[in-house]
């Protein structure tokens, strides 16, 4: 029987450490990461096919119309999307890929796509988020109290997600999550085709 590989969404608030820990599960245990259209420009080392695919407002607005992403949103004045070819195109092939979004993204998806699951990655507390921020030494203090706000903003997304996991240990984090994303293949909403086949085999 052929297996197919499964869609998760990965979210979190800035600074949570999604990037990172979506990178680790990609070397270590081989998902796919979904690559996004966007409208910004790159940043510098930023690789257009790789990191992004950058595209104009009216490429990104024809491929809206086109109905070629699963979701976009607006985000910071830019377009983010992402392209449904390339997700299909691994899971069809048995891999399970992930999608790290921002959350009115993630919203889009779960309605449209109800079986895909939508992870939550927070660090473990306020003071913590404050202090990696800080930490990063990346940004200007103004920058930082930004995205706190833009934080106690986005906590009312997380009872819409399916999972919250604390990222407090990177390596428990990256672990758990990894466990999770297998324990996914074994849901109903995810073996509908196994159910199909079973059925019919039994009613052969
Ligand atoms: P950045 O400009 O820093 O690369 O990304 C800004 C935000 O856009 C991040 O929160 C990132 O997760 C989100 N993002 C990246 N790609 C997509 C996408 O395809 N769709 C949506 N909805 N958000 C995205």
């Amino acid at each position: 029987m052929h297996k197919k590989g499964i869609i998760a969404v990965i979210s979190g608030f800035s600074g949570a450490g999604k990037g990172t820990i979506v990178n680790r599960l990609v070397q270590d245990y081989g998902y796919a990461i979904s690559i996004s259209a966007t409208t910004r420009q790159p940043r510098e080392g930023e690789i257009d096919g790789k990191h992004y695919f950058f595209k104009s407002k009216e490429n990104f607005e024809n491929m809206i119309k086109e109905n070629e992403l699963i979701e976009y949103a607006k985000y910071c004045d830019n377009y983010y999307g992402t392209p449904k070819d390339y997700v299909f195109e691994q899971i069809n092939n048995g891999i399970d890929v992930l999608l790290e979004i921002e959350m009115q993204g993630a919203l889009q998806v779960k309605k449209d796509f109800p079986d895909v699951s939508l992870i939550f990655i927070t660090p473990p507390s306020a003071r913590e988020l404050r202090k990696r921020l800080e930490g990063r030494g990346t940004e200007t203090a103004e920058v930082i109290e930004k995205r706190l706000a833009r934080a106690v903003e986005e906590c009312v997304y997380m009872p819409e997600y399916d999972y919250i996991m604390v990222n407090d240990d990177l390596d428990i984090c990256v672990k758990e999550i990894h466990q999770l994303l297998q324990s996914l293949h074994f849901s109903v909403k995810n073996q509908v085709d196994l159910i199909e086949e079973i059925t019919a085999d039994f009613n052969k």
